[in-house]
């Protein structure tokens, strides 16, 4: 009876978390289908603790195992309630590598029981081979992954050297080459090997990560984030448990789809992010390198005008609209012009930000209607009947390079077509260039007008100026 209870419990976990999954592709739905699956979850967890038995034993070790859970929640939820917008990819680096870490500590458990359980010569190899790929895939997803969040919180700094890649193919064959010995002829230093395993794949982590670009960085997390699946679903084979199996191909599937299309997005290869060290590699100099001619600005007042009198807006969000945490009064300004009988949207670039989404969390965060979102491709059909396009803190989604300059690191990357609006309205707080580190163009075109400042107080004044006119 208790089994029966336990296989429901982890087919309501499985099932909760693929609904959850599908509702998070959706940003109307994805609070909710968060909370669906962590539920499911929960209730997985806890059918784990209470109902599985092995030998007519249940799992006993409560102290242990509620110390655990309790003092993860409380690390968790203090953590998801402090981050800011901005920290969010680093965040995620970090929960990711937790998995990692987990995967690999189980290979390590497991691998003792092993060896204790059996003579050297009669390992189990199937045993072995999934105890080792938890191990390596879990490592190097743990170590990639706290050099990933040291780098995104500039703790880290990127480090390359002559020969890297090559050097890194090689640690791999090393880890590959002992896993095979391991299998293939198991002896009394079976354990030794292990770690070398264990050491090696935590060094391949940290070096694989290492020499990634900074502006690539999302794209390894998601990458680290679909290896922490695949790791976590060994231990699902392992130990026969459907629910981890499933929530590790899941993850493992979900997050190999993301790293496809935030390359896509980019319109770069796999392999061109991992060996290409894009935007820590070859840029085109800092601004003012370039003799790029004159921009001009425009001041809040002649804005407030221009806005208040057009037909129709588009606002382009970017990183430094997350950075000033200006969501709430872009909203309250698209409100404003809408009242003024003003057609407001958004134009949404598939990796503005730091994170795939990063732009339509953050104004769904201030009640923006999703309709009011238009993806990058719908954006551009409308940008010729477009009076005045507001770009608020987006730099390279919008740089014209992408098509023009087959030099630059970021040329190839659909970038959103401003410059067919009427007017093109940048703020910014100085000339400085975006992640990249490259040149705009755009800012320098005849149509174009610089509004310098910090996001949020400029578009609170804006707001002041709209009602005064
Ligand atoms: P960018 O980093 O290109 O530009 C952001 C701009 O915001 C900067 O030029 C900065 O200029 C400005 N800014 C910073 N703070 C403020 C502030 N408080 N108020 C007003 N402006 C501010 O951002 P984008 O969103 O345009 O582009 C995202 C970049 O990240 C791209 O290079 C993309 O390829 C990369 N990327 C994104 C991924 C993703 O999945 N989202 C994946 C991989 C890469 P200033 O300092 O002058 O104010």
């Amino acid at each position: 009876m208790e089994l029966n209870v336990l296989t429901l419990c982890y087919l309501i976990g499985s099932v909760t978390f693929i609904l959850g999954l599908k509702m998070l592709s959706n940003p109307a739905t994805a609070r909710k289908g968060n909370l669906i699956a962590a539920a499911g979850m929960i209730i997985a967890i806890l059918g784990t603790i209470f109902l599985y038995e092995e030998g007519g034993q249940k799992l006993g070790n409560y102290a242990w195992i509620f110390g655990g859970i309790a003092i993860g929640t409380v690390i968790g939820f203090l953590s998801a309630k402090k981050v800011k917008m901005t920290a969010m990819p680093e965040m995620v680096s970090m929960f990711n590598g937790m998995g990692g870490a987990c995967a690999m500590l189980i290979s390590i458990v497991e691998f003792n029981h092993l060896v204790h359980g059996y003579p050297a010569s009669e390992l189990p190899v199937g045993t072995v081979l999934i105890i080792l790929l938890g191990l390596i895939i879990g490592s190097v997803s743990f170590a990639g992954s706290m050099i990933a969040w040291g780098k995104l919180n500039g703790k880290v700094k990127d480090f390359s050297f002559t020969g890297q890649h090559i050097f890194n193919i090689i640690l791999l064959l090393v880890i590959v080459g002992l896993a095979v010995y391991l299998i293939g002829w198991p002896s009394d230093n079976a354990t030794i090997i292990f770690y070398a395993i264990l050491a090696l794949s935590l060094l391949y982590g940290v070096f694989f990560v290492f020499p990634i670009g900074g502006a690539d960085m999302p794209v390894v997390i998601s990458l680290l984030n679909s290896f922490t699946g695949v790791a976590a679903a060994c231990g699902g084979f392992l130990y026969d448990n459907k629910v981890m199996l499933t929530g590790g191909i899941l993850v493992g599937a979900a997050g190999t789809l993301l790293t496809i299309l935030m390359c896509k997005a980019m319109n770069r290869s796999l392999a061109n992010v991992l060996i290409g060290s894009f935007g820590g590699g070859s840029k085109t100099g800092p601004a003012g390198d370039k003799e790029q001619g004159s921009y001009k600005e425009i001041s809040l007042s002649d804005t407030a005008v221009v806005m208040s009198y057009a037909s129709k807006v588009y606002i382009v969000p970017g990183y430094g609209l997350a950075v000033a945490q200006a969501q709430h009064a872009c909203h309250e300004l698209e409100k404003l012009l809408e009242a003024k009988g003003v057609d407001v949207k958004y134009a949404i670039h598939p990796v503005a930000g730091r994170m795939p989404g990063h732009m339509n969390v953050l104004l769904a965060e201030a009640d923006v209607p999703y309709e009011k979102l238009l993806e990058m491709e719908q954006a551009n059909d409308e940008f010729p009947s477009t009076d005045v396009v507001l770009i608020l803190g987006a730099n390279d989604v919008v740089n014209p390079a992408a098509k023009t300059d087959p030099s630059s690191p970021i040329y190839g990357m659909p970038i959103l077509d401003v410059e067919l609006a009427k007017n093109v309205i940048v703020n910014k707080r100085s000339m400085k260039p975006g992640y990249a580190g490259i040149e705009n163009d755009l800012f320098f075109q005849p149509k174009t007008s610089m509004l310098f400042g910090d996001a949020k107080k400029v578009l609170q004044d804006l707001i002041a100026e709209i009602k005064n006119l």
